[in-house]
């Protein structure tokens, strides 16, 4: 299912190949978010024409909107959104603890309540692994237990322990259960900001052996030297031979600093979210559209760039959509940052192989950051 195929020599940064249903993948690879079955803002064509054939979905709002039943009778999230490329879907675990407005966990499960109607729900982890099998997802997620910055020891030993034995039950029923189209399933390494925690927690998941390994509970809004200490702690823990996911990381400096960690897929709602608000990436970092600067600016947001965004439309006139609050500002931005993205991560793939990853990234962040002498 997954191949290395080159090694960085300066770094534990690596190309490979993960082979999905729906298609092979090349890594490190950047995944847009499509939370309710759609990425928000791009039409399916558009992310196929950037060249994205791996997208995510979240199980927690699909589940609840929607619902299952829908999901069933059109025969899956694949035809459903006529999306005939690989899709992620995240768990819920995450939704349920920073969306629902009430969750309370039990070893059994955890009870919630909707964030759209306040409806009650159970889900257990055998419930997630059932919902993903039924959307029909690529790659599925354990159901896990998400903890926020700064509790104490002991909450985060008790979520840990509860994330594995959840993982524990989680691969059971993924390998009873019958699914209509195949997924792989990955375990997710929690332990919160507790080093011991997560290397407890990384043991304790390759011991149950998962065809992929997540690293969750990073990039939750601690600085970026912290998060850089526990991804550099964390990451060397995951087996060499399998897929390393990051979850929740989508900027320039994140990006760099997982793939020379060795992380191969990645995911974040950022780069279209900034570009919904009219902040789009250059390689000499975001610009903000609405600037005055821009109005009488007829050059594209970055000369080379090649999307369809900055092969037909001028800054002035993207400024001018997001003034007037057309609808077809936020569809250019999010076009635009999402082919900065893949192309930075085509360009560090190439790097990889290359053997140049380490003068790439130091290249690419003095001009991102404007160090560049
Ligand atoms: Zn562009």
């Amino acid at each position: 299912m997954f191949a290395v195929q080159h090694r960085d020599p300066g770094s534990a940064a690596r190309r490979g190949l993960l082979s999905l249903y729906h298609g092979d993948v090349h890594t490190p690879a950047f995944m847009p978010v499509g939370t309710n079955g759609t990425v928000k803002a791009v039409p399916h064509t558009m992310l196929e024409e950037i060249g994205f054939n791996l997208i995510l979905g979240n199980a927690y709002h699909l589940y609840l909107r929607p619902g299952m039943d829908v999901i069933r009778q059109a025969g899956g999230i694949h035809r459903f959104a006529n999306w005939n490329h690989n899709i992620l879907t995240d768990s819920g675990g995450y939704q349920i603890f920073s969306l629902a407005s009430f969750g309370k966990i039990t070893e059994e499960g955890v009870r919630f309540r909707s964030h759209i109607d306040g409806s009650a729900h159970f889900l257990s982890p055998e419930d997630a692994v059932d919902v993903q099998a039924e959307l029909g997802s690529d790659v599925r997620m354990c159901l896990d237990v998400c903890t926020p910055p700064e509790i104490s020891y002991n909450e985060a030993l008790k979520a840990s322990n509860i994330t594995t034995a959840w993982a524990l039950r989680s691969r059971k029923r993924w390998k009873e259960k019958e699914s209509p189209l195949p997924g792989a399933l990955f375990g997710i390494v929690q332990g919160n900001f507790f080093k011991e925690l997560r290397k407890r927690s990384a043991d304790e998941l390759m011991e149950i052996e998962f065809p992929g390994y997540a690293i969750g509970g990073l990039s939750v809004g601690e600085p970026f030297p912290l998060f850089c200490e526990l991804l550099h702690f964390t990451a060397p823990l995951l087996p060499e031979d399998k897929p390393r996911y990051l979850m929740g990381i989508g900027t320039p400096e994140y990006i760099l600093e997982a793939v020379e960690m060795g992380i191969d897929i990645f995911d974040c709602v950022f780069p279209t979210r900034i570009a919904r608000n009219g902040t789009v990436f250059t390689s000499r970092g975001t610009i903000a559209l609405k600037w005055e600067k821009h109005r009488l600016d007829f050059t594209p947001i970055e000369e080379g760039c090649g999307c369809y965004t900055c092969s037909r439309y001028s800054k002035a006139y993207l400024r001018h959509l997001f003034k007037a609050r057309e609808i077809l500002g936020p569809v250019l931005t999010s076009c635009h940052n999402l082919s900065f993205l893949f192309r930075l991560v085509r360009d560090i793939r190439e790097a990889v192989s290359s053997g140049t990853f380490t003068a790439f990234k130091k290249q690419f962040l003095a001009a991102y950051n404007g160090t560049q002498a």
